[in-house]
């Protein structure tokens, strides 16, 4: 069996002015910038990637954006393309985030086109799916998620596929406090490889990473990180400040 290198992703949302992410950065490089056991990837707002990417220069850490739009340029006031981020050194793109489904109409056909792009520009998607509490409630988890995965992934190839990375983010645990148990959150992203070796094969299922989103914290991390298909987190809350992500790279490097 593969054994995947953890991820911890920290998504900055629209938090921190260029001074406090230079600040914030400053820590992480400090802290964990030389460690290898863990891919560690920050990403902040727009207006601090260039700040942050000049920060992280000869460390270990990777830079990642919240978003993207799938053209490449052109008549689309208030967005940036992907060789604008790729431009800036970034490697890593997250898609599909509830907050942009929820708050900016995001459709799946929407994030599969950024998905594509992404791939194409050398950018790795870090693709959002996961249920609200409606959903859960009514028992429709796993087919939300297959509806999003499949939909998210549709053109990608199998050469590729293994590029992407998964963030299953259940919408009720987002910055609510409230954390999916081990078992919910294993059941799902089980799931969600059983898919992959379904849609790609089994060895890009094995080797693709798929991360927990949802209140993940140092307290909560070390069981959830456990998990046999648990492979890293994205991080909202926990990410603004350097002690607490730090504890959570901590964490993955120590899961086994
Ligand atoms: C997120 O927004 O991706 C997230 C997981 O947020 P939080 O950690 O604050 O729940």
């Amino acid at each position: 069996m593969i054994s995947r290198k953890k991820l911890i992703a920290g998504n900055w949302k629209m938090n921190k002015t260029s001074a406090d992410a230079l600040t914030l950065v400053a820590d992480l490089v400090a802290s964990v910038g030389r460690q290898t056991d863990v891919d560690v990837v920050v990403c902040p707002p727009f207006t601090s990637i260039e700040t942050v990417g000049k920060a992280i220069e000869g460390s270990m850490l990777k830079l990642g954006a919240q978003n993207m739009h799938p053209e490449a340029s052109g008549a689309y006031t208030g967005e940036v393309s992907a060789p604008m981020l790729r431009a800036l050194f970034a490697t890593h793109v997250i898609l599909g985030h509830s907050e942009r489904r929820a708050l900016f109409g995001e459709t799946d056909a929407f994030v599969n086109k950024k998905v594509l792009t992404a791939l194409k520009n050398q950018l790795k998607p870090i693709l959002c799916v996961g249920e609200s509490l409606g959903e859960r409630e009514l028992g429709l988890t796993l087919k939300i998620v297959q509806t999003q995965l499949e939909a998210g992934l549709d053109g990608v190839s199998k050469d590729l596929a293994s590029s992407v990375v998964i963030a299953y983010e259940p919408v009720w645990a987002i910055g609510t406090g409230k954390v999916a148990t081990t078992e919910q959150a294993q059941e799902v992203h089980a799931f969600i490889r059983s898919l992959l070796t379904k849609l790609f094969t089994e060895p890009v299922a094995q080797k693709v990473r798929i991360l927990y989103g949802g209140s993940m914290k140092p307290a909560n991390a070390p069981e959830l990180l456990a998990q046999k298909d648990i492979d890293g987190g994205l991080i909202g809350g926990a990410a603004l400040e350097a002690r607490s992500f730090v504890e959570l790279v901590t964490a993955a490097a120590a899961a086994k």
